[in-house]
């Protein structure tokens, strides 16, 4: 058989997962041929370069917490259209598109879980549901989750991955910024830790906040971490920015980060951290053999939990 009358290969391969999606990816990151089932088993991560694609809220939760210990919290707030909006399409179907694509019913899932044994605050956005934008539930969420944390002794963690305040809610978004830094200021002021963990893309309202004002602030390798994002910037300065610029090893350079955790590493950092920040943590649990966490807080945190999984159920939403 002649070298051009060779049948070509019969697998499909796309760069996103559209209709009739075959499962083989090119990797942006190396231009490897990947299969989405290798993807999904490496945490969303190319098994051959390690570029990180985006990962879900619910897979996310499941990567950083102890099996079936995520209890979600607040739920049933979630949001409306006050102000009628309506741009090209209307704001309320904008949301019930946003929930039909997602598996979450907002920007943000928050909860308490155990991170190797140590009870924890969790917020993850999700940024499938209207590009994580925040908007006054996500603002809400974040908010209650900080007080939560705060009022219970929770370390917190808040993972994001956000488009900015949702314009559709107008100067309610805008107002979420003030909201979720005041509520970090006083849970700065009960000396509670909080670890913020930005990931492929962070960007405005939330990077203006929440996501920046963390004891100890991860990001992903390459992410995209910014407030203006680069294509308004040089439109407004007429000029180009270098390609590192806003990533994440650019911003560790230049002190806006503190360090760059791989996503299969995360866990494990996010273990010793919270150890290092809450002496009163015992250094111990599953990934780090023996003792008992938090000796003088765990009666209460108990209650609390228990509490947590009555009023929500005893269905996990990271559960089976
Ligand atoms: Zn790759």
């Amino acid at each position: 058989m002649g070298l051009f009358s060779r049948n070509k290969p019969k697998i499909k391969v796309q760069a996103a997962r559209k209709e009739g999606f075959s499962g083989w990816l090119k990797c942006s990151g190396c231009h490897e041929l990947i299969h989405d089932r290798d993807l999904a088993a490496n945490l969303c991560c190319c098994p051959k370069c390690n570029h990180h694609y985006r990962l879900p809220a619910i897979e996310r939760i499941k990567s950083l917490t102890d099996p079936d210990s995520f209890v979600p919290l607040y739920e049933s707030v979630v949001s409306t259209d006050v102000l009628n909006f309506v741009d090209t399409e209307s704001y309320r179907s904008r949301l019930e598109a946003a929930r039909a694509k997602s598996s979450s019913n907002e920007g943000v899932s928050c909860g308490v879980a155990r991170l190797n044994g140590l009870p924890i605050a969790l917020g993850v956005l999700d940024f499938d549901f209207m590009g994580g934008s925040m908007g006054s539930v996500v603002g809400e969420r974040v908010t209650r989750l900080i007080e939560q944390s705060a009022a219970e002794r929770l370390p917190l963690i808040i993972v994001s991955a956000s488009g900015g305040a949702r314009m559709q809610e107008s100067i309610f978004s805008l107002m979420q910024m003030a909201k979720t830094s005041a509520a970090l200021a006083r849970l700065d002021d009960a000396g509670v830790p909080y670890i913020s963990v930005l990931t492929n893309p962070t960007s405005g309202g939330v990077t203006a906040s929440f996501a920046s004002l963390g004891d100890i602030i991860i990001a992903e390798p390459k992410a995209l971490i910014c407030f203006a994002g680069p294509r308004v910037i040089e439109q407004t300065i007429q000029a180009k920015l270098p390609p590192e610029a806003q990533h994440s090893e650019f911003l560790v350079e230049h002190g806006l980060i503190d360090c760059i955790v791989p996503r299969g590493q995360l866990r494990q950092s996010l273990i010793q951290f919270i150890s290092l920040l809450s002496p009163q943590a015992n250094k111990s649990g599953p990934d780090d053999a023996g003792g008992e966490v938090f000796p003088e807080l765990s009666s209460s945190l108990e209650e609390f939990l228990s509490h947590a999984k009555e009023r929500h159920g005893s269905k996990m939403r990271t559960g089976s």
